[in-house]
């Protein structure tokens, strides 16, 4: 029996993972955590019968108490809470897909605790990569990507010398809008962001994906995950998002995985790696698929990936800077405050006003980032 602990529990990569632990009778979940979502937590206490479950304003537990006061699930909040489920005794795996640099904490005290991590929290790695992966090598702790890219970037360098890659192949769908110019997308409104062409995600991811930032985030996750230098990662638009990554060896070979845009592969995969358990779902058919493109991305429209290779170039706490300010300019965004334009305008604002710490503490990180949304707060125009 493997226990999970999964913070986030209520999106959509907690919801998939609990769809992977219906089905496979060997996954038992210990501790559950959500921001507000205080009925969707209920129904999964009833379903899962978690030790413990958290969330993430006082409120919110009291209410969620209150209705599962029948049941013998334990209810905390906030950061305590979170770092409770870190370190629980009988937990063996952290799922982290809560959306955001709250994940940060939990994720240094998990590994402390020689917790396994199955990390779909990519911002946590963004920012503080130069913590957590040094950490997890002395703790002897799997990091197992959930992310569909590092995933597949994974399962194409199993079994083979890394020291032997030559380069990183980085596939990205290009979003709802690619294809068009700046000048096409200052009338883009939340809904047409909203709309991936290939995948179902939360809100925040599916903007980023929009704006390719969720791209540029990607490259410094995998910077930090397979350990190779920012030019040795290339980004490469795949409009079918049927080869998930790649990867090239000194040979000049180069290893694919492939599937169907679905997130449970790649999660079911960081829960039972190495193996590969059955499941059920649609196919790849290659005589259904017409073609396969590439193309290389623009960056000058979408600078997401551009202001990401930039953070990466000035190291320390800038890839904070740069993910903290997109974070607050797209929650402005999905507010409908700024336009989408926007968000690059105050990221790029935030990146130039910010004075780069060399190799920050997890204090100094949540500076950078504190100092990044004060900027945005300053200099939004409305
Ligand atoms: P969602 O917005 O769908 O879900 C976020 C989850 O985090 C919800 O359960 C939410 O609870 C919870 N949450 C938010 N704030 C807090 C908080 N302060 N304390 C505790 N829980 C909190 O996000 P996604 O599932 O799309 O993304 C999660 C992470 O996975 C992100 O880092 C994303 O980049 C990454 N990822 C996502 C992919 C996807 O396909 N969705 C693919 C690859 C990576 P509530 O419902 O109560 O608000």
């Amino acid at each position: 029996m493997k226990k999970l602990g999964i913070l986030g529990s209520t999106g959509s990569i907690g919801t998939q993972t609990l769809e992977i632990v219906r089905h496979n009778q060997d996954l038992k979940v210990s501790a559950l955590a959500a921001g507000s979502n205080v009925l969707k937590m209920e129904e999964q206490i009833r379903e899962f019968k978690p030790r413990l479950a958290v969330m993430w304003t006082k409120e919110a537990a009291q209410e969620l108490a209150i209705k599962v006061a029948d049941t013998d699930t334990k209810i905390l909040w906030g950061m305590e809470g979170l770092l409770e489920i870190a370190v629980m005794e009988e937990m063996e795996v952290l799922v982290t897909a809560i959306v955001g640099m709250i994940g940060i904490r939990p994720t240094i005290a998990a590994i402390r605790a020689g917790k396994t991590i199955a990390l779909a929290n990519k911002e946590t790695l963004v920012t503080a990569g130069h913590i957590i992966m040094p950490l997890a090598a002395e703790k002897k702790v799997s990091i197992l990507p959930v992310d569909s890219e590092h995933s597949a970037i994974f399962q194409s360098m199993h079994g083979e010398n890394r020291e032997r890659v030559s380069k990183i192949l980085l596939t990205a769908s290009g979003g709802p809008f690619r294809g068009r110019k700046r000048e096409e997308l200052t009338e883009i409104r939340v809904e047409d962001a909203l709309k991936h062409p290939n995948w179902s995600m939360g809100r925040k991811i599916t903007v980023d994906s929009a704006t390719l930032v969720n791209k540029g985030l990607e490259v410094i996750e995998a910077k930090w995950l397979f350990g190779v230098e920012p030019e040795k990662i290339q980004v490469v638009v795949h409009p079918q998002s049927i080869i998930h990554s790649m990867v090239e060896y000194a040979d000049g070979g180069i290893m694919a995985q492939l599937g169907m845009p679905d997130m449970k592969l790649p999660i079911q995969y960081a829960l039972f790696y190495p193996d590969r358990r059955p499941m059920e779902g649609k196919r790849v058919d290659f005589f259904e698929l017409s073609s396969i493109t590439f193309e290389r991305p623009d960056t000058d429209t979408f600078k997401g990936l551009a202001f990401a290779y930039e953070a990466l170039r000035a190291g320390g706490s800038m890839p904070t800077v740069f993910n903290a300010a997109n974070e607050k300019a797209v929650s402005l965004f999905l507010d409908r405050k700024i336009r989408f334009l926007e968000i690059y305008d105050l990221i790029q604002g935030a990146m130039e006003a910010h004075k780069t710490v060399a190799d920050p503490s997890v204090e100094e990180i949540l500076e950078a980032e504190a100092a990044a949304y004060e900027y945005i707060e300053s200099h939004r125009r409305y």
